[in-house]
């Protein structure tokens, strides 16, 4: 009998894991020795702050914690989560309702379209962008229609681009800003306009807000549920891994529509069964630290930003400041690929950066770097591609 292990067409018709000749040429390095300085890969290089790891340790050892926990979260996790967007976005959220645990926002991010997809349906995803919108999209067996978000429109989608024949059957929007990988934040009118649309065509947006809190120059983002009738027709993905350096931990959240987050549930409570409750302990000490300590992370990041930035375009990149999130994103000179960049600056220099065409076409001509190392190390980078005349054409 034959053994059965011919992978799914859902599986094999995923996009190739493009990331994966990075990777190889990364080891490769390593093992010659090479010093490299990875910043390639998007997460925090501190460690998770200080009184939430006790707060977890406490939370541990209770018993209490140690059954099943409840699928949409613990009510006290949703309040505190609830308070946290009255406090942070002036937005009214009701703990019981509009509030859902995620184990990490991933999690929620990609079992979405199986509660709301049906086959022949589709769904409506930024390119570049982060890969699990079309994932989940291609599980749940719909068709991703990819709207470019081009420099040329501040890393915005064309909205009046889209053809009605696929409006007509489009179920989800899914927009991310702040935007990884671009570093680009939404406007005003931006979501005002997003809102319209999707009211007009009755499509459920999904903001993904991973970067909200990893801002620059004071300059908070608000949430898209701020805005007259977004909690109408949409609901926002957060995340405790970026802003609290938790990456680890797998806690996130949704809020917004109760209608789509009762999809949502449905899908998970047939999945997973929620979060380990001492995670949610230890998410409330994140949710109710005092301000000024997430200052200092952000005061952390915007240094490593200010050497980079000019950093780079003194290199010959076209390095855009980031408004917000933990991303440079750097246009090539002419005629040089993201590929043969992201090879070139590794081979030569050690620097492991990712190319921008791993995120979808309208990357090409791109690369991704990530400011998770200090800034001894973002400058002794810039020495080395300096040195190399990497990208002096
Ligand atoms: C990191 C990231 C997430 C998911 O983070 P979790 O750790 O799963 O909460 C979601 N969206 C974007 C754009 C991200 O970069």
């Amino acid at each position: 009998m034959d053994f059965r292990t011919k992978l799914a067409k859902r599986i094999t018709s995923l996009p190739p894991y493009l990331f994966a000749r990075i990777d190889e040429k990364k080891r490769e390095a390593l093992s010659r020795g090479v010093d490299l300085i990875n910043l390639g890969i998007g997460d925090p290089d501190s460690p998770t702050l200080e009184p939430i790891v006790l707060s977890g340790q406490t939370a541990l050892s209770k018993p209490e914690h140690h059954q099943y926990p409840s699928y949409e979260g613990m009510l006290s996790f949703r309040k505190a989560v609830a308070d946290w967007y009255l406090r942070r976005f002036s937005v009214t959220l009701d703990p019981s309702t509009e509030v859902v645990g995620l184990i990490g926002s991933k999690e929620g991010i990609g079992h979405l379209p199986l509660a709301f997809v049906e086959p022949g349906d589709a769904v409506l995803i930024p390119e570049p962008g982060y890969p699990v919108y079309h994932a989940g999209t291609l599980f749940a067996g719909g068709e991703s229609y990819f709207m470019p978000i081009l420099e040329s429109n501040g890393f915005l989608p064309d909205l009046d681009r889209i053809p009605e024949s696929v409006l007509k059957r489009a179920k989800i929007l899914f927009i991310n800003y702040p935007n990884n990988p671009t570093g680009a934040t939404a406007t005003d009118d931006f979501f005002r306009r997003v809102i319209e649309f999707a009211t007009r065509w009755g499509i459920i947006v999904a903001h993904d807000a991973a970067y909200s809190e990893i801002y620059y120059d004071g300059k908070a983002p608000r949430s898209f549920l701020s805005y007259p009738g977004a909690k109408e027709i949409g609901i926002e993905f957060h995340s405790l891994s970026k802003t609290y350096n938790m990456t680890g931990w797998r806690v996130g959240f949704a809020v917004g529509n109760p209608q789509v987050l009762s999809g949502l549930l449905k899908v998970k409570s047939n999945m997973d069964s929620g979060i380990f409750q001492a995670l949610q302990e230890a998410s409330i000490t994140a949710l109710t630290l005092p301000e000024p300590m997430l200052d200092n992370l952000r005061a952390l990041y915007q240094k490593r930003r200010d050497v980079l930035v000019p950093g780079l375009n003194s290199v010959g990149l076209r390095a855009f400041s980031p408004g917000a999130s933990f991303y440079l994103w750097a246009g090539l000179p002419k005629g040089i690929t993201s590929e043969q960049a992201t090879l070139a600056l590794l081979d030569k220099t050690g620097i492991v950066a990712t190319p921008g065409n791993g995120f979808g076409p309208s990357g090409e001509g791109y690369v991704r770097f990530a400011l998770t190392v200090g800034t001894d190390r973002l400058s002794e980078a810039i020495g080395r591609i300096r040195t190399h005349r990497l990208f002096e054409v």
